[in-house]
Parts: structure tokens; C-alpha cells; sequence
């Protein structure tokens, strides 16, 4: 219970800025926060999922009855 916790947040404009192509984007009202569309956001994820998220599936076993 902070009352005062968004009074001076919400007044100002506040923008954030895409780490993926660097624009400014609104940070209210924007499902994609920090990044400025879905798209970037998307892009961002790629590059995590290049290599590291990679998980090893080998469980083919489904297809025996
Ligand atoms: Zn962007």
C-alpha cells in the first residue's frame, strides 16, 4: 500500500527506448515494454534463442504405440 508511489510516474510522458532498433516508444500502454513493437521484441528474443535456450530434444518416443 504506497500512495505515493505513481503520483510523479504517471504524470510525466514517459518514453523508453527499443533496445532492439533504438526508437523511442511509449512506456504507457505499450504491451511491448521496453521494446516498441512486438516485432523488436521478437528480435530480441531471436538472438537469446540462437544457442543458449536450445533444448535437447530426443524424445521421439511418442510415436510408438
Ligand atoms: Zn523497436
Amino acid at each position: 500500500m504506497s500512495a505515493a508511489e505513481d503520483v510523479g510516474a504517471t504524470r510525466r510522458k514517459q518514453e523508453v527506448t527499443c533496445p532492439t532498433c533504438r526508437q523511442r516508444a511509449a512506456w504507457h500502454g505499450n504491451p511491448h515494454r521496453p521494446f516498441c513493437s512486438l516485432t523488436c521484441r521478437l528480435i530480441d528474443l531471436g538472438v537469446w534463442l540462437d544457442e543458449r535456450y536450445r533444448i535437447p530434444k530426443e524424445n521421439h518416443e511418442d510415436d510408438v504405440p
